[in-house]
């Protein structure tokens, strides 16, 4: 039968880790009682050991689930410790260690919730412990003192009712020298348990009351209960010595006690002293567990089922690991990049860059020729077949030079790798913003974070080399006829894109003002406006007296329209010059070849943007890009994947909802078939004739 308890209590604590509902739960001992009853020395003399925390203000904060482990006596001292399986701090062998650390866990609950229901695992092993599990509650208050709250009594209250439920045994604490009528353990017990079947009383301090009036309330004639009452002196002995075993004097203390009043016990056939307890406790817990047995054999299978059945269903019996789910998580991490990788081919590269260098070109063209009043000049020498470019003004010449001196002299390095960059951190951003890493925002911040860092590290020097390249552009440029012809093309294209965009506008602007003739009126209106403005503007100059400029004019249109109406006015603008400009583009001139650059100085800048995009896109390639390809996959190893430890890819795991369900159903079903091999390894146990190993 020991062997039995024994089993028991550990399929207990297993069972205790499946989960907290009560259909799967094994009887233990519940302790209860008022503050002052004596309730912490009787469980100190059980362990014989002084271990829980000291405190007049409600030390006790938290359940305690201890469990006793009976350890073979063979090294009487060595053997004694206890162990807190939640803290891993490993067998703690000095019990005023283990004291502190439950002083520390119960301070560690917020005065503001007074109580917590989180159960403190404690084992102990000792060859002077019977198998036992007990479950210290925090005492019942009677005195609500100022600085406790009220409803603290009531959750108390409602945390040990929790506690004394079927199947617990309730070991009700009363001291002697209280009424038991007035014992708040007793009342709680007679709620749940009104028969008294599943309770025993302990009487404390019997010392202080005389020994027949003790005798009598042992006998239990007023408060019946069926496992009946247990009489003891558990009073704190003061240490005489440093080297006193203080529970030693206890023992002695309730030893003589009982001695003394042998007579009285001895004739009621009483149950007095700590030894009887104990015995008393493990006979109530062994059939008490016995008797459950069958019931907790059934609900395992029922719950096993269940669970296999789920198991089955939902993953169709595939298992998971934490580790397994990291590194799958990562090495998808890493096909997903190479998978993007494509986007930064070369080509792909080259286009993305001239595209922001044709904005350039545009920006220079818009700067030095489109507000150029002299560019129709321009047009009308390229149509003049007797003129070389050599003949016409030195002023074209200049301006050419000026325009790709701008163009390549405008940070093409940096704007590049800039750009390049950009798109790195995007995709990783996107990437890192996408399951499964919306699971796992520390780890995607690391993933950006480490990313950028490479980034952050390679442009400078991308930028300077890139910019180094390119320099020779900067002083001279060569073209060729097919590059040449291919400018010229790529050129129209832009001016046709541009010239439609500036219609599309133009449209919008109509459609929202009314009409065309409607905006014909607002321009009109605008460029008298103008005229006016510039004519004040000239009086001022030269110190005449400027007439009112409030003409009763000015409230023809609303101001928004003549907004709408300034702007239409720049697109037709823009429009013309662009049309001029796309004529000369497609004129025999700039057909010609590369030796009319100055006539067709969009041609001529389109090559250049050309050539810069090349040059930046192999400089970029080998010195962002192939050292950010390298680089990234080994960073992903290095800093998330080798970094974590057994807990913290546990956790990781259990980020992703998905995965920790599936490791909850699957550890579930691992744990009740163990239970259930326990549980039926003890029926052939059962069975074993074999007596009982001795008893303590
Ligand atoms: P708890 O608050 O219920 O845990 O009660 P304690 O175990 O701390 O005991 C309260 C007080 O009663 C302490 O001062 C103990 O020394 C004292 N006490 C406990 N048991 C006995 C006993 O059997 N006899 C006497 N005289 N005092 C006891």
């Amino acid at each position: 039968l020991m062997h039995l308890t024994r089993k028991l209590i550990e399929i207990r604590s297993m069972l205790l880790s499946i989960d907290q509902s009560d259909a799967l739960k094994l009887p233990s001992i519940v302790v209860v009682g008022s503050q002052s009853s004596g309730k912490s020395s009787v469980l100190e003399t059980i362990v014989g050991h002084e271990f829980l925390p000291k405190g007049n203000n409600m030390v006790t904060r938290r359940p305690l689930e201890l469990t006793l482990i009976h350890t073979p006596a063979n090294d009487k001292h060595a053997a004694e410790y206890g162990e807190f399986p939640a803290l891993g701090l490993g067998k703690i062998t000095d019990f005023s260690q283990i004291q502190r650390t439950l002083t520390d866990l119960n301070l560690a609950v917020p005065s503001s919730e007074c109580v917590s229901d989180e159960p403190i695992d404690l084992r102990i092993y000792s060859p002077n412990v019977p198998d036992l599990t007990l479950i210290d509650l925090p005492g019942y208050i009677q005195i609500s003192s100022m600085d406790q709250p009220e409803t603290l009594k009531d959750k108390i209250a409602s945390l040990c009712e929790k506690y004394i439920r079927e199947p617990n045994i309730i070991l009700a604490v009363c001291a002697a020298d209280v009424d038991l009528a007035n014992s708040p353990a007793l009342r709680a017990s007679r709620a749940v348990d009104p028969l008294g079947l599943r309770t025993i009383g302990v009487i404390t301090k019997m010392d202080l009351v005389p020994s027949d009036q003790g005798a009598s309330i042992l006998a239990g004639n007023r408060y019946p209960l069926h496992l009946g009452y247990v009489g003891v002196v558990a009073k704190a002995a003061k240490k005489t010595s440093h080297h006193d075993n203080t529970q030693e004097i206890v023992r002695r203390n309730e030893e003589e006690y009982f001695a003394r009043h042998r007579e009285v016990f001895r004739t009621g056939n009483l149950m007095v002293g700590t030894d009887t307890l104990r015995r008393r406790l493990m006979e109530v817990l062994e059939s008490s567990m016995a008797s459950s047995l069958h019931g907790i054999t059934n609900a395992v299978q029922l719950e096993l089922e269940e669970a296999t059945y789920q198991f089955k269903v939902q993953y169709n019996d595939r298992r998971v690991t934490a580790e397994s789910y990291v590194a799958e998580t990562m090495d998808k991490l890493k096909a997903r990049f190479a998978e993007h990788t494509q986007q930064f081919r070369r080509p792909i590269i080259r286009a993305k860059l001239k595209a922001m260098l044709d904005d350039k070109v545009m920006d220079v063209l818009e700067q030095l020729y489109w507000l150029d009043r002299r560019t129709p000049e321009l047009n009308q020498l390229g149509q003049d077949p007797r003129k070389t470019a050599d003949d016409v003004d030195p002023y074209w010449r200049h301006k050419l030079g000026a325009a790709s001196s701008l163009l390549t002299k405008s940070g093409v390095g940096r704007d590049a790798t800039l750009l390049v960059a950009d798109g790195l951190r995007t995709l990783i951003d996107s990437i890192a913003a996408s399951e499964p890493f919306n699971y796992h925002p520390r780890t995607a911040e690391r993933l950006i974070e480490f990313s950028h860092a490479i980034l952050r590290d390679r442009i400078g020097v991308t930028s300077d080399q890139v910019e180094n390249c390119i320099k020779p552009y900067k002083y001279d440029v060569e073209v060729d006829e097919r590059e040449w012809a291919l400018g010229r093309e790529q050129a129209v294209k832009l001016f046709e894109n541009e010239l439609a965009m500036c219609e599309t506008k133009l449209k919008d602007i109509r459609k929202k003002v009314g009409g065309s003739r409607r905006l014909g009126g607002l321009i009109q209106y605008v460029k008298t406006l103008e005229e006016k403005e510039k004519e004040r503007k000239m009086k001022r100059l030269e110190g005449l007296p400027a007439e009112d400029e409030m003409t009763p004019e000015s409230y023809k249109y609303p101001p928004a329209q003549i907004h709408d109406a300034r702007h239409a006015l720049l697109y037709s603008d823009r429009l013309s010059v662009l049309k001029l400009r796309l004529a000369a583009l497609k004129s025999k001139r700039c057909r010609a070849g590369p030796e009319n650059d100055v006539f067709c100085p969009e041609a001529f800048l389109d090559v250049v943007a050309d050539k810069l995009a090349y040059t930046s896109a192999m400089f970029i390639n080998i010195e962002l890009l192939d050292h950010f390809f390298y680089q990234f996959p080994r960073e992903i190893d290095s800093r998330l994947l080798y970094d974590l430890d057994r807990r913290e890819i546990l956790e990781f795991a259990r980020e992703n909802p998905a995965v920790r369900r599936h490791l909850d159903l699957q550890e579930r079903k691992d744990k009740l078939e163990e239970v259930m091999k326990q549980l039926n390894s003890l029926s052939t146990l059962r069975a074993d004739p074999k007596p009982a190993a001795s008893r303590r």
